[in-house]
Parts: C-alpha cells; sequence; structure tokens
C-alpha cells in the first residue's frame, strides 16, 4: 500500500504515470505497458498486462475526477500481485502464478488524467486551449467529476436504456457529451475493449460502498453469483435495480455488447460530493487487494 502519497501529488496524472512505466520497467518478465490514446490535454492513458492467460480481465479506475483514489488502489493491487507472484504465495486457495497462467490482467489505472488534475491542483493544471471556458468558471473543483470538456465520461458511451441523469451542457456531472463517444478518454476504453475482448470487467468508482452489477443481461444468475463472491469480500452491498436498467457508463455498455460480467465498484464510506479522504485508504486497500483475484477465478470458473 505504497502509493497513497501520491494522492497530494502537485503533478497528478504525470506521476502516475511514471509511477506505470516504472512498475513496467523493472518487471518485464510478468508487465507489459502500451498507451491506449490521449486525453483531451494530451496525457498519455496507459495500460498495463500483468499475466500470461488467454482470459482477459479488465479492471480500470478514475473514469471519475474526484473518484481519484481507484487509480492509487490499483497501482497498489499490481504491486501486491507482484509480490504474490514472485514469492510463488497462495491467497483464498488461489495460487497466484497458476492464476497469472490462465489469466491476464488489463490495468487501466487512470482513465481522466485531467480531471484528476483539475480535482488536486485546480485552474493552474487546465491548458491554454480550456482555460477560459465559462462552464470552469468556479472557485473550487474538489467535486468535479468529468473530463477538461465538462463531459461525463461516464455518461458518454452508448447504450439502448441510457441514463435519466444527463444534464445538457458541460460541466462538473453528468453532461454525456454532444454524442457518444465524443470524448477521447471513452474511445481509449472502447478501443482497447474491442481489440482484447475481455471476459469480465472492473470500473472502479467512489464512494459507497455498492456494487452495481446489472444492465439487463441475459445470464442474470452467473453474473449476481460472480457480483455476491465481491460482496462478500469486501462487504460492499449490491445495489439492486428495476428493469430496464438504465446507464451510459462503461460497465453497461460492457454488458451490453459482450454479455460478460461487469462491475461498477464503489469504494469507500459514502463521502458525499468530493474525493475521499486518504484516512480510509488502508481499509479500501485490505477490502479490495484481493478482487482481482477473486473475480478472475469467478469469471475464469463461469466460463
Ligand atoms: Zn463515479
Amino acid at each position: 500500500m505504497g502509493y497513497i502519497n501520491l494522492y497530494e501529488s502537485q503533478n497528478f496524472s504525470q506521476d502516475v504515470n511514471e509511477t506505470i512505466c516504472n512498475l513496467a520497467r523493472n518487471n518485464k518478465d510478468i508487465i507489459s505497458l502500451y498507451k491506449i490514446g490521449l486525453s483531451v490535454q494530451g496525457t498519455p492513458i496507459l495500460a498495463i498486462n500483468l499475466g500470461f492467460g488467454d482470459k482477459k480481465i479488465l479492471i480500470n479506475a478514475t473514469h471519475h475526477a474526484r473518484e481519484l483514489m481507484g487509480t492509487i488502489l490499483l497501482l497498489d493491487q499490481i504491486e501486491y500481485i507482484l509480490n504474490l507472484y514472485k514469492n510463488n504465495l497462495r491467497v483464498k486457495g488461489i495460487y497466484v502464478r497458476e492464476l497469472l497462467n490462465q489469466v491476464k490482467f488489463v490495468f487501466v489505472p487512470l482513465v481522466n488524467p485531467d480531471g484528476a488534475d483539475l480535482v488536486l491542483n485546480g485552474i493552474s493544471s487546465v491548458s491554454n486551449e480550456y482555460i477560459n471556458s465559462y462552464y470552469l468558471r468556479r472557485n473550487t473543483f474538489e467535486s468535479w467529476k468529468s473530463n477538461i470538456r465538462g463531459v461525463d465520461l461516464n455518461r458518454n458511451y452508448l447504450t439502448k436504456y441510457p441514463s435519466h441523469d444527463t444534464v445538457k451542457i458541460p460541466g462538473a456531472k453528468g453532461y454525456g457529451g454532444y454524442c457518444y463517444f465524443s470524448e477521447p478518454e471513452t474511445c481509449a476504453l472502447k478501443n482497447l475493449t474491442e481489440f482484447a475482448l475481455f471476459d469480465g470487467a472492473i470500473s472502479y468508482h467512489s464512494s459507497g460502498e455498492e456494487i452495481y452489477w446489472q444492465y439487463n443481461q441475459l445470464n442474470i444468475e452467473r453474473d449476481l453469483h460472480i457480483a455476491e463472491k465481491i460482496s462478500k469480500e469486501t462487504t460492499y452491498s449490491l445495489v439492486e435495480e428495476e428493469e430496464p436498467v438504465r446507464g451510459s457508463g462503461y460497465k453497461d455498455w460492457f454488458i451490453e455488447n459482450y454479455q460478460k460480467p461487469s462491475l461498477t465498484m464503489e469504494i469507500a464510506p459514502y463521502v458525499g460530493e468530493r474525493k475521499v479522504p486518504a484516512k480510509y485508504y488502508k481499509k479500501i486497500f485490505e477490502q479490495n487487494k484481493n478482487v482481482p483475484f477473486i473475480f478472475a477465478r469467478e469469471v475464469y470458473l463461469s466460463l
């Protein structure tokens, strides 16, 4: 759990990308690194492959800017997996080396780099092109969820049953964009997903200690079973939704198009419209460190 110091970074996205590059450089036997796109302001969005298997699991974080604790969590999950792998250890009855021969994890720790920088460092992180945008005229960015164009990335995915809670103009949250997939950040995830054809996906968000797992899927028993396992591990509760379930987020788009299990995980107790205070992190890490293994095993067993 060594990456929480990045939470106060003056150059968050740059420091995260440097950390990812170092992880790749120091673990060439098991990690490969690639760029899946650029944010609106040109920051590389990086993905890490970890493992050797044919089954592929995506774990992403920080679609929503203020929910950037998810990025820290993913970096620590990677470090934790590397440690178990190197020492040939077993957790929850799972031999990690064996699992990594069957499964490949793909981590995208920072989907919305510009937004995360805005939350942490305010207007000084904004490029000349966007600095005078009307929607950025505000005193604080503590509650900001969108990207730097004021588009809520988790309302920018094209689905049959889109979210009802969208707003009409760019801003801190809820604006779905002038069209679906209008933003380079969501296109990066879309292209990666279409290329990799994942067997399952987790998107980390905050807060509320809840798991969203439904989106009108055909195999509801399978996905409920997997969500229950993750709920048991984390103690997070499963959200029950009315059909047809609505959403314009990654999970919704992924389930609709691939009919594979996908979760949205809300870490931390509910903290309101702000980033999760660092004091919650220790517990969050403990609750989530084994989630990639448990999710991968359940997805693997369900295939
Ligand atoms: Zn969110």
